[in-house]
């Protein structure tokens, strides 16, 4: 796993809140800018270019300073997601603890907080989630695509996949809505089916989304793919360079399946806000999802989708 140095900054902003346009809709916290987990397929290294940062992404950190929420009960019944365009527990947050702050802020709002990480920091503040999941709905999400440590640590410099699942069923265990986020899946690298086998009993919910090529990063992606999975070169071409849908097609007819097989609900851009039997965790069909931006939970898309035939 690749160690970087990182430059950190301290700025100051009016809020810390920010609309958000994301398919759950409601507000944005990042406490920082920048994310030093450094994920190869980082959609959110866009904000590099409005935050006037010229360093590679990972190697800098904006921590955030704003002024204590005045009225928090603002927010009541407000999806207000954490770390959507960074880790708000990435490993510097166990020194600035930005997001422990925005927690302690929020703990008497009344909003629907959902966490998302790749850290096992968030059990340092199983106290605050604790006391936030006894008034509030609060959901804690990690990122997991791969049970493959050597490709986990190609990608990003995360804590171990072991490490976020021992988390995720600490959290679960304490009586806490969790969510693992099959996110992204890399087309024959990301076995689903492994990772639900290995997380159904301790989440609530299993998000599937799919690898997007469209950012700045698809040439290192691309790279990574000749170099590492070469035989994974034609499948790539056809699915990120000709746009053919066939592969996620399959790809979401076997999530179907396997949801039978567990007897789990089986969603589209839906999510249901409930905790489930253990074991039978909703499975939720997040692919494409730039079709559900804007169409929170209604289990609809913004246009049906195009199926391209493989020639
Ligand atoms: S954890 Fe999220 S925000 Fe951070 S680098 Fe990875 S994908 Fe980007």
């Amino acid at each position: 796993m690749e160690q970087r140095q990182i430059k950190v900054n301290r700025i100051e902003t009016k809020s810390v809140m920010t609309k958000s346009n994301a398919p759950l809709g409601g507000y944005a916290v990042n406490p920082y800018v920048g994310c030093p987990h450094a994920c190869k397929y980082c959609y959110a290294s866009f904000m590099k270019r409005f935050t006037g940062h010229t360093e590679e992404w990972g190697t800098f950190m904006d921590v955030k300073e704003w002024p204590e929420i005045k009225n928090p009960g603002k927010y009541a019944g407000q999806k207000v997601i954490i770390g959507t365009v960074t880790d708000g527990y990435n490993q510097l947050e166990e020194g600035y603890g930005r997001t422990r702050k925005i927690l302690e802020e929020l703990k008497d709002s009344g909003a629907d907080i959902l966490i998302c990480t790749k850290s096992d920091l968030v059990l340092r503040d199983m106290d605050l989630l604790l006391k936030i999941n006894k008034k509030n709905m609060l959901t804690v999400s990690w990122s997991i695509n791969t049970l493959d440590e050597s490709f986990k640590n190609d990608m990003d410099s995360a804590v171990s996949i072991e490490r976020r699942l021992a988390a995720m069923k600490q959290v679960y265990d304490a009586g806490i809505r969790t969510v693992c986020f099959i996110s992204p899946v890399f087309p024959g690298i990301t076995d689903i089916e492994a990772i639900i086998d290995r997380a159904k009993d301790q989440c609530d919910l299993i998000w599937l989304e799919n690898l997007n090529l469209r950012g700045g990063f698809k040439k290192t992606i691309m790279d990574y793919i000749a170099e590492k999975y070469p035989k994974l070169i034609p499948l790539y071409d056809e699915i990120y360079s000709k746009k053919n849908r066939s592969y996620f097609e399959a790809l979401e007819n076997k999530a179907e399946d396997i949801a039978r097989k567990y007897g789990c609900r089986f969603v589209d851009n839906e999510t249901p806000y409930e905790r489930v039997p253990q074991g039978h965790p909703t499975i939720v069909d997040y692919f494409y999802h730039e079709e559900v931006r804007g169409t929170a939970n209604s289990g609809k898309r913004n246009k049906k989708k195009v199926s391209v035939k493989v020639t």
